[in-house]
């Protein structure tokens, strides 16, 4: 089977893009492939090889390129960022209809790799592949992993020399905030017009027609990046690297670089090495969703209105907008993880409170209230330091709860998330003892986060409080 690749964004999308191609390896292995989503996108798992997904050697129907874009890191602006180490082969249509792209990251360098190595190492690589896998099987937007490639070859990290791998995502598209930032800093207005169609085309069809497409389009990114980052705090993921490059217009979550889900409850909690800020904490992400989309508006506002005053106030109303849609997607979002029908802000507020300072898992937190609903509130009261202040809250619950809330909380939390400390151990097997069996039992788990498996339990427990910190790194 040769793969049937589509090429819309390098027909369309001029200016936004250089051709280039996947470095050759010494030794591309496959050691990761995602069968099921392969199937789903209709392609034959056994037509995707390690020569293929490592970017060794690609069929014909590729038409590999390094997509261009631009983005504030951390607060500061790089007009030209783009795809350092990454490329593009092209798109699947899946028989659903969805159009895929399919990216091949740690490809090797690129016209835009700056100061960069264009690699990538197998524990990010891994990493990247858990924590998607997971996300997706929660229910929430995100890109997919396809495969992960050791390519042979060993590169420089901090900890010294790491087998170098390439990761195969699958994304519903790689447009960014920033892609709309590259044209608008460089003033082309033309090509921003010719990015909104596409984009428009290939995400909100039924826009097509909108006299104000711009306006019409910054406020579906707001929607969807609301529900998604409302998603993440009911999960308690940090993505760790919230610049504008990494916030997709599809509203999936991408860039699993220095990401992690938060064992204790704490809105500080920050685990990426560069953010000495916290500017990327837990508690932090809504403010910088809306801090983004500001960025996306500024971009956007000549096709917004010829008259600037008149586009910063349609704008501004229209992100003002999307904070109000996450406030709501917030309290439902932890609405259903309590399992009521409608949300009960001063209950969800409470809880939050309830946390500060007690050192609480997050996760088990949620386990731990269907048993207190029917009366045995032990072990819930043990995640507590001082469990003083909870029997005024979980009365308060237990007059809001109804018959069904104890099944649907169950169903509704997982018992499996990527564990911190178990993902380092996994990414520190593979890499360095070549053995990825805790790698694949951390996956299957987290596949089906909410079905218990025996012998498992470990699994579903945060690291001794007194672990070492996990410490994240971007770009590695
Ligand atoms: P990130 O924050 O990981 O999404 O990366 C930000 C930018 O740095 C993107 O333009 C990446 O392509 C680039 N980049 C990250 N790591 C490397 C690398 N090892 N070599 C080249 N470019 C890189
Ligand atoms: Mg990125």
């Amino acid at each position: 089977m040769t793969l049937p690749f589509e090429h819309s964004y390098a027909q369309q999308l001029q200016g936004l893009y250089v051709p280039w191609q996947g470095q050759e390896w010494p030794d591309p292995q496959l050691v990761a492939l995602n069968t099921r989503l392969a199937q789903a996108l209709g392609l034959d798992p056994d037509a995707l090889d390690a020569a293929l997904l490592s970017g060794h050697s690609l069929p014909d129907t590729a038409r590999p390129l390094a997509m261009a874009y631009a983005g504030h890191q951390f607060g500061g602006f790089s007009p030209q960022l783009g795809d350092g180490r990454a490329i593009l082969l092209g798109e699947i249509v899946a028989p659903d209809g969805a159009r895929h792209d399919i990216h091949l990251k740690g490809s090797g360098r690129t016209p835009f790799a700056r100061g960069g190595d264009g690699r990538a190492v197998l524990g990010p690589v891994l990493r990247e592949y858990l924590v998607s896998e997971a996300m997706a099987a929660l229910g929430v937007p995100t890109t997919r992993a396809l495969a992960a490639c050791t390519t042979g070859d060993k590169v420089l990290r901090q900890n010294g020399l790491e087998p170098g791998a390439v990761l195969a995502r699958v994304a519903s598209s790689h447009i960014r905030i920033g892609s709309f930032q590259f044209f608008a800093a460089r003033g082309e207005q033309r090509r921003l017009q010719m990015l909104l169609d596409y984009t428009i085309a290939r995400h909100d069809p039924d826009l097509t027609d909108t006299p104000d497409r711009a306006l019409q389009l910054l406020a579906r990114v707001g929607a969807r990046q609301a529900r998604t980052v409302a998603q993440w705090m009911g999960l308690g993921f940090v993505h760790g690297v919230m610049n504008t490059d990494n916030t997709a217009i599809s509203g999936e979550t991408i860039d699993y670089g220095p990401c992690a889900f938060m064992d204790r409850y704490d809105p500080a909690t920050c685990f990426s090495s560069v953010d000495q800020m916290g500017r990327y904490a837990y508690g932090n992400q809504p403010a910088v969703l809306f801090w983004n989309l500001a960025r996306l508006a500024e971009a956007l506002l000549p096709l917004i209105d010829a008259d600037e005053d008149r586009a910063i106030s349609r704008a501004t109303e229209v992100i003002e907008e999307g904070q109000r849609q996450y406030r709501t997607a917030w309290l439902d979002e932890f609405a259903r993880k309590l399992g009521l029908d409608k949300p009960d802000a001063a209950l969800i507020e409470g809880m939050h409170q309830l946390w500060v300072g007690q050192g609480v898992d997050f996760t088990l937190f949620f386990r731990a209230l269907p048993d207190a609903l029917h009366g045995n509130d032990a072990p819930l009261r043990a995640l507590f330091d001082d469990d003083s202040g909870l029997g005024d809250w979980l009365a308060q619950y237990r007059h809001a709860a109804g018959a069904q809330t104890p099944d649907r909380v169950a169903q509704a939390n997982p018992i499996y998330i990527p564990r911190n400390h178990l993902v380092e151990q996994a990414l520190h097997d593979a890499s360095f003892r070549n053995d990825f069996s805790t790698f694949h039992r951390i996956l299957e788990l987290v596949q089906e986060p909410f079905k218990p498996v025996s012998g498992a339990e470990e699994h579903a427990r945060p690291a001794p409080r007194e672990a070492p910190a996990i410490v994240t790194y971007c770009g590695t």
